[in-house]
């Protein structure tokens, strides 16, 4: 299947970047992950929104148009040939020969990257039965909110996580769970169900915003956008995990401790039930 590659359709192994491309050399770029259910976009609008802020944070022009944009995923997702794809686009400063930490000046044909792979399910076992989380000290930068290419925390911590059992690790900082490695968090701490608020912290969880609208449209469950203390979440009666090709990921236990009951609970089960119909509902 071809990827867009700087203005072209070409064969994966064709997408060859220069040595000297400052997405390489310095990790100066940024990116976004789309999903696509039945073949169909889900959140384009939303993800491109974010990755045209994070673009505008580092000064990089966003190198297409958003009509541009929804030609490039609409083929990428009919041409993957799976019925749920996530779409990987990558846009970075360029390449210069000349290595200097300021942006180069006029600026540079940007590097642009979109291809498409199919979402590998996780087992159907991890949404019955729950799935672990680890806790670790976040050690990323104080820009969370920009998707930055730059992952290695991110990495170090989810490698962490499955080296533990888990599938994720919980990012702690100054005595507040934050978020996971890719991923939003949310805990139900005495009936209200709580997410960390956005700000520099922690990326805009597209799936995140998503809930955050969908719960608050509900008017079922108090929901609040506040710190989540390290020790609180302990006291948790259910926790779960948001991402755009995960959904509600139900944590059923974080280090050696069960969550709640260590079961999946009614709040997970009755909001993922409640996603999965928005998500048929097919809007982009
Ligand atoms: N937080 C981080 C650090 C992430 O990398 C991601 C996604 O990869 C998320 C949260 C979830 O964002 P979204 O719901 O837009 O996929």
């Amino acid at each position: 299947q071809a990827v867009y590659f700087n203005g072209r359709w070409i064969a994966p192994e064709e997408a060859n970047i220069s040595a000297f491309d400052r997405g390489f050399l310095f990790g100066d770029g940024v990116y976004e992950v789309i999903p696509a259910f039945n073949r169909r976009l889900f959140g384009a609008g939303a993800h491109l929104d974010r990755l045209t802020r994070s673009l505008d944070q580092i000064d990089i022009q966003d190198p297409l148009t958003r009509a541009q944009w929804m030609d490039v995923l609409v083929r990428l997702v009919s041409e993957c040939g799976a019925d749920d794809v996530s779409i990987y686009i990558q846009v970075t400063r360029g390449a210069t020969a000349k290595r200097d930490h300021a942006y180069p000046n006029p600026p540079l044909p940007p590097t642009v990257l979109a291809s498409a792979s199919a979402i590998v399910p996780l087992s159907a076992e991890i949404f019955t039965k729950g799935a672990k989380a680890i806790t670790v000290p976040d050690l990323r930068w104080g820009r969370c909110d920009i998707k930055s290419v730059n992952l290695l925390p991110n990495i170090m911590a989810r490698q962490q996580a499955v080296a533990a059992g888990a599938v994720e690790a919980i990012m702690v900082r100054e005595g507040i769970a934050l978020e996971g490695a890719a991923s939003n968090l949310f805990a139900v701490i005495d009936d209200e169900l709580l997410t960390a608020p956005l700000g520099p912290h922690i990326l805009g969880g597209v799936t995140r915003n998503r809930l955050v609208d969908m719960v608050k449209d509900q008017g079922q469950i108090p929901l609040l956008e506040v710190p989540i203390p390290f020790d609180r979440l302990f006291d948790a009666t259910e926790v779960f995990m948001t991402s755009s090709t995960r959904d509600l990921l139900p944590i059923t236990r974080i280090n050696a401790h069960p969550v709640g009951t260590g079961k999946v609970g009614p709040i997970w089960t009755k909001l993922s039930k409640a996603f999965t119909k928005l998500k048929q509902q097919r809007e982009t």
